[in-house]
């Protein structure tokens, strides 16, 4: 672009700001601290995620002094939620140099700046610009969107090596008089105007420079190499009950989610069946023997570089004392103390199936199943069937063939004595009960595959929860069955010799 263009473009781009700029509160502001802060917390995370933790962080940290006396882990619990939590930390850690190496006071000049913790080129540029208006160019993804279209950039917006080249075009571009307004309004045009997918061309203020579009080539632009797939991993996790309270473990202070707190576990290996997983990363991870009481959720979280699916099972501590393997600190502490730590989000995920369980089983008296009552309760089984096709959440993942035709089968009332089902194919799986079958509990019959229901199941989840079936067997237990509609029949006991399973009316003797 001619230097007569850029100028246009500059005055136009920044006219059309003053007149369309969103409303928002770091922007009302030239507080060196509340602008740092603002920047920090944008970086990565989208307006209106950052919108109410804004205040109130500056509400609970109101200067740098403030952040710089506080406790590491109450600023993890404000940030709690927002994600990237090195962020925190390196804010924390920064606030302090300056209160002990510059007197309290936010240094202007690049290079002292930019050397504090978490402080890039971007966090640099842009307090440096909106706060002290000094000429630095911010090169975020949205201004590399937008100059990339605006001069027809070859480079790939998502190739290390072209930084430089952005950084340059950035430069040339700024309007040194008014680096800070100039600024926002770059990136508030790529936000609002210049998006990623079907962007304003038609109401753009600078479409009149616009390379991309004269040329009727916006689609082209930005260039992006492919990336490879994100990888997902498995992971299992264990709440841990000891005499009414649940163990919690915290995050080395680097790395990913660092300084947190958050249930033991960690990655289901190949073959692996979760329930195993998570009985050998406990046992890795704290040194302590648990038993799995029940499956609670499967929750699905996505980091920037990969994707987890986690398992979360409840668990009893049976023996051992807590050694850590990784983590650097523990906590027994009842359910209602968890607010007071921060959490990673994966983990907030399940905390309303948590306390619905808790509930539940504290109801169902949950620790001393009463066997015989519940044997000599017998009812005629009743059960309701509440889908036709396909799955339904939360079951529905790429372990899952969504096609598969399948009925869920909820037991409205009554105690089914057996389950009988289909021979599975090879490869379509087990029922898998919140204890696991014994042998004695399943038989083979012909074509079909005939399941007592453990007494426990029945009474620790009630009528309508027994179990499910997974199509691939290592998965945990859950809630439902789901299977073909014609395989499943559940037979009352007094029915076994009637439906010809009278040989197994055996396997009650002594019962009343
Ligand atoms: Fe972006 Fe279209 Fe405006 Fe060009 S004209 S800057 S492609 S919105």
């Amino acid at each position: 672009m001619k230097e007569k263009q850029i100028q246009s473009f500059r005055k136009t781009l920044i006219d059309w700001y003053s007149a369309n700029r969103r409303d928002l509160p770091w922007r009302k502001t030239k507080n060196p601290y509340h602008i740092w802060v603002s920047e920090v917390m944008l970086q990565q995370t989208q307006v209106n995620t950052v919108l109410p933790f804004y205040p109130k962080f500056l509400n609970a940290f109101p200067d740098l002094k403030h952040l710089a006396d506080a406790d590491l882990q109450d600023v993890l619990k404000i940030w709690e939620g927002m994600g990237y939590y090195a962020r925190s930390r390196n804010l924390h850690k920064a606030a302090g140099i300056v209160m002990n190496q510059y007197a309290g006071i936010i240094p202007d000049r690049w290079k002292t700046f930019r050397e504090l913790p978490g402080v890039g080129d971007y966090i640099a540029a842009a307090v440096l610009s909106m706060a002290f208006g000094k000429p630095y160019p911010v090169v975020d993804g949205n201004v590399k969107r937008v100059l990339s279209r605006l001069t027809l950039i070859e480079a790939p917006v998502n190739k290390s090596s072209s930084t430089k080249h952005f950084q340059e075009t950035a430069k040339e571009m700024l309007d040194k008089e008014n680096p800070g307004t100039y600024n926002q309004a770059l990136m508030e045009l790529g936000a609002m105007i210049c998006r990623p997918k079907r962007p304003l061309c038609g109401t753009c203020p600078v479409q009149a420079v616009c390379l991309a579009y004269l040329s009727d080539r916006v689609a082209e632009f930005p260039k992006k190499i492919k990336r490879q797939p994100t990888p997902q991993y498995r992971i299992a996790v264990g709440i841990v009950f000891k005499n009414g309270q649940v163990l919690i473990t915290r995050r080395k202070l680097e790395g990913l989610l660092g300084g947190l707190w958050e249930f033991p576990g960690g990655k289901i290996r190949d073959g692996e069946r979760a329930e195993a997983a998570c009985i050998r990363e406990i046992q890795e991870e704290v040194h302590l023997k648990i038993k799995i009481d029940s499956y609670l959720c499967r929750v699905k979280h996505a980091y920037t570089h990969f994707k987890i699916l986690m398992d979360v099972f409840c668990c009893s501590y049976v023996s051992g004392r807590v050694k850590l393997n990784g983590p650097v600190d523990h906590r027994w502490i009842k359910l209602d103390k968890l607010k007071n730590y921060p959490l990673p989000r994966a983990n907030h995920k399940f905390i309303p199936q948590l306390k619905q369980y808790t509930a539940s089983a504290n109801s169902r008296n949950y620790d001393k199943p009463d066997d015989a009552v519940l044997r000599t309760k017998l009812t005629p089984v009743q059960y309701k069937v509440t889908q036709e096709e396909g799955t339904e959440p939360p079951f529905q993942n790429e372990y899952w063939d969504n096609k598969m035709p399948g009925i869920y089968v909820e037991v409205v009332s009554g105690e089914p004595l057996f389950i009988s089902l289909d021979k599975f194919d090879s490869g379509t799986g087990w029922p898998s009960f919140t204890k696991p079958l014994k042998p004695e509990n399943i038989i083979e019959k012909e074509d079909r595959h005939l399941f007592t229901v453990p007494t426990e199941v029945r009474s620790r989840h009630g009528d309508s929860h027994l179990g499910h079936v997974f199509p691939d067997g290592p998965e945990p237990t859950g809630l439902r069955y789901c299977i073909n509609s014609a395989s499943l029949r559940f037979i009352h006991k007094k029915d076994l010799e009637k439906e010809g399973y009278g040989e197994y009316l055996k396997l009650f003797e002594g019962e009343q």
